[in-house]
């Protein structure tokens, strides 16, 4: 195991949350671990690690080989029966979960909704299925609540706006819901940038995640961080225009790339005016040269056009296409097609573009991931531990 040394203080020490976070990246580690990896003095190291283990931030896991005769104990992060609450909306349902530390999902629910409602009516049911699912558990503490939208997400404040998508919603009409019902710490984002986080593969891994469902969005993670933009429309593709004078956009404007690639674009060629799903969409895509197949091909050279200036902006490892749309292999296939021709070569080099999870999954690991960041950030651990000494 190798240990990387931690930045120290001026006074030779690491504070108690970069402490944490050095244990709960590793995996737990002795004292003698902990001594050579950070520098600091034994009292100041038993000193932080004794109002950790106080706060219930980490335990004395099993006994390691004995070293001179004495044994020493892993130090452990203590994430025995944390849990997250997470709620992954979409336009038409949510899906609603409870998972542990990491994101893995141990109990959840899909609700289905029109979220054009007002904001009561979508957000109320999802409360109560997520008491509901909380009730479920024994022993168990809840950590935080995330939850992401189909719309921008103001960053800092969770606020929310989008005149298409959820017209009537006052801005804080989510933080506001969320942390009435649950006293704990809340993280709301796009649900694009949710499932980014939640599809990379490393902490260094920079990808341009595509969902393409009912409608249209992007998120941008650059080697672990979130791209949200000044005002938390970072990668808010869908109303590009492509053409001036394109088909009309839900948005009101004509031209747009929703108009073109989104589900409800294909759908609505595919029966007229009446809504086909994005369930429906997919199941018909199986069938080769079929009319859906057709309309697909053409949605997918119009979206890789679209992204080629993003993809040589940001010059990703990867970019993936996630959504019921957007993770069909023939539009993967075209995609992938319309990007390589259309960026340089020494973009191209390398790049790897594949489908991701068709679901919710990785907006719900990704918000899970938010929520664990955001409650043991080092600067949140020294506050916790700050709080406690003053008090
Ligand atoms: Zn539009």
């Amino acid at each position: 195991m190798t240990v990387e040394r931690m930045p120290a203080s001026p006074g030779g020490a690491t504070s108690h949350g970069h402490l944490l976070e050095l244990i709960r990246s590793a995996d737990g580690l002795s004292r003698q671990q902990l001594l050579s990896a950070t520098g600091m003095s034994r009292a100041t190291l038993y000193e932080r690690l004794e109002a950790l283990l106080r706060h219930g931030f980490v335990y004395e896991a099993e006994s390691l080989e004995a070293t001179g005769g004495r044994r020493s104990r892993r130090i452990r992060f203590d994430n025995r029966g944390r849990v997250i609450l997470v709620f992954a909306l979409g336009q038409t349902h949510a899906t609603v979960a409870v998972t542990d530390t990491e994101g893995f999902p141990l109990r959840s629910v899909t609700v289905q909704h029109d979220i054009s409602g007002p904001s009561d009516q979508v957000l109320s049911p999802l409360i109560g299925a997520g008491k509901s699912l909380l009730g479920q558990g024994t022993g168990e503490v809840l950590t935080g609540v995330g939850v992401s939208l189909p719309t921008p997400v103001e960053a800092g404040t969770g606020f929310v706006a989008h005149a298409t998508t959820i017209p009537e919603w006052r801005p804080d009409a989510v933080t506001k819901a969320f942390s009435q019902a649950w006293h704990v710490p809340l993280v709301v984002e796009n649900d694009a940038r949710a499932a980014a986080l939640g599809e990379r593969k490393s902490d260094s891994e920079t990808i341009v995640y595509v969902k393409v469902a009912t409608g249209i969005g992007c998120g941008i993670v650059v080697e672990g961080s979130i791209l949200r933009g000044a005002h938390g429309a970072a990668g808010d593709i869908g109303h590009i225009r492509i053409a001036d004078n394109g088909p009309l956009c839900r948005c009101g404007r004509h031209g747009c790339l929703a108009a073109y690639s989104s589900g409800r674009a294909i759908a609505a060629q595919l029966d007229g005016d009446s809504y086909v799903s994005p369930d429906a969409v997919r199941e018909a895509a199986r069938v080769p040269d079929s009319q859906v197949s057709q309309l697909l091909a053409a949605a997918a050279d119009v979206l890789g056009r679209a992204l080629a200036a993003t993809i040589t902006t940001i010059n990703p490892d990867r970019l993936v296409l996630g959504g019921k749309i957007g993770s069909i292999a023939g539009m993967v296939d075209r995609v992938r097609a319309r990007v390589l021709a259309d960026v340089a070569d020494r973009i191209a080099d390398g790049l790897i573009v594949e489908a991701g999870d068709p679901g919710d999954d990785s907006a719900i690991h990704g918000l899970a991931t938010l929520v664990m960041r955001q409650v043991f950030a080092p600067e949140a651990i020294d506050g916790a531990v700050a709080d406690f000494l003053a008090s």
